[in-house]
């Protein structure tokens, strides 16, 4: 399996590393932690239409609205700058 989106290593004294993956939601951004070796639908869900897995709650609606889509929107709108500002 690819790498997802993100990865971490949790390291805590006296205990095994905790592995953990990560990977983004391609329709809302949101990040969605999977034990390793779990496929990405099992965490939530996967997109056919653009080929990526989603989160639970994208995956429960069942339609195509990738996130990069809606940036370009709001580039297209010129708050992209502003939501960034925002968010600090
Ligand atoms: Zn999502
Ligand atoms: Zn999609």
């Amino acid at each position: 399996m690819r790498r997802p989106g993100g990865y971490g290593v949790t390291k805590e004294p006296g205990k095994k590393d905790i592995e953990e993956d990560s990977f983004t939601c391609a329709h809302c951004n949101a990040i969605v932690f999977v034990t390793p070796f779990q496929h990405p639908a099992d965490a939530g869900g996967f997109c056919t239409m653009c080929m990526k897995p989603l989160c639970k709650k994208c995956a429960a609606l069942g339609k195509c609205t990738p996130f990069e889509k809606v940036l370009e929107k709001m580039e297209a709108e010129g708050k992209l700058a502003d939501d960034i500002l925002k968010r600090g």
